[in-house]
């Protein structure tokens, strides 16, 4: 590191939980973020203004006028504006010595799992069952640690699917790929905070799987209501029968 880095993440290198160690992690890492709405935005600008050395942004969407409410890396300008594209611009102008990539598109099949492969952390910020699906797929696959967050109204939740842990349940021992309801932001509602949480906690468990320290949420699901400020973490477990990561 040189003398403007030291500076630059001094705050974060002074915890002894990150040290110089964790930081040249970080420098060294690469993270995969799939979605720029609401969870995206706030996740990528903490793992961006720490110094992820390498973040790679997947969103198909342009920013729209209802994105503003919640999705603060946008401004009125980038009406129209790819987000990967108006997301980079934001990111580079906080943090110059990291690299960014951008897609402008849905990652599917082979090149999703292309991009996990070489990622050291998956963050799943994207608003839809089939996404979900094929990301936890290609993590588990791949042997890649996902953090999966979600949001919707007045409630979120967290978790981290660490498919390098003995025993780690994945995204799909949880939920049937048949009985799921796509609940959507544009039809159900979200306040900007609630996800804006959610989206934070993502990049903290980000940075711990990076560098190493403390407990994550591996194993755990927490759940946030707004309405009374409760969290609940439920214990998961894997399913032996689970077509992705089961063992049968
Ligand atoms: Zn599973």
């Amino acid at each position: 590191m040189n003398d403007e880095q030291l500076l630059r993440y001094s705050r974060q290198i002074m915890l002894p939980q990150i040290d110089i160690e964790g930081q040249e992690r970080l420098l060294s890492s690469r993270v995969l973020i799939l979605g720029l709405g609401g969870l995206g935005c706030p996740a990528a600008q903490y793992l961006a203004a720490a110094g992820v050395g390498e973040i790679v942004l997947v969103d198909p969407d342009t920013v729209d006028t209802t994105n503003l409410q919640r999705q603060l890396l946008y401004s009125v300008d980038d009406q129209g504006t790819a987000k990967v594209t108006a997301a980079k611009a934001r990111l580079a102008a906080v943090n110059d010595g990291i690299e960014i990539e951008t897609v402008h598109g849905c990652l599917e099949g082979e090149a999703l799992f292309a991009q996990v492969r070489r990622a050291t952390v998956v963050l799943d910020c994207t608003d839809n069952f089939t996404s979900r699906f094929a990301i936890n797929a290609a993590c588990v696959k791949a042997s890649v640690p996902l953090v999966s967050g979600a949001a919707i109204r007045l409630n979120g939740q967290l978790t981290v699917y660490d498919h390098r842990q003995p025993a780690a349940p994945c995204y799909r021992c949880l939920y049937d790929e048949q009985s799921n309801e796509n609940l959507s932001c544009s039809e159900s509602g979200i306040l900007g905070p609630v996800v804006g949480t959610i989206g934070t906690m993502q990049a903290l468990e980000a940075i711990k799987l990076m560098t190493g320290f403390g407990k994550t949420l591996n194993g755990h699901l927490m759940i946030f209501d707004a309405m009374t400020m409760e969290w609940q973490t439920m214990g998961l477990q894997a399913d032996p029968e689970c077509p992705v990561c089961g063992q049968a």
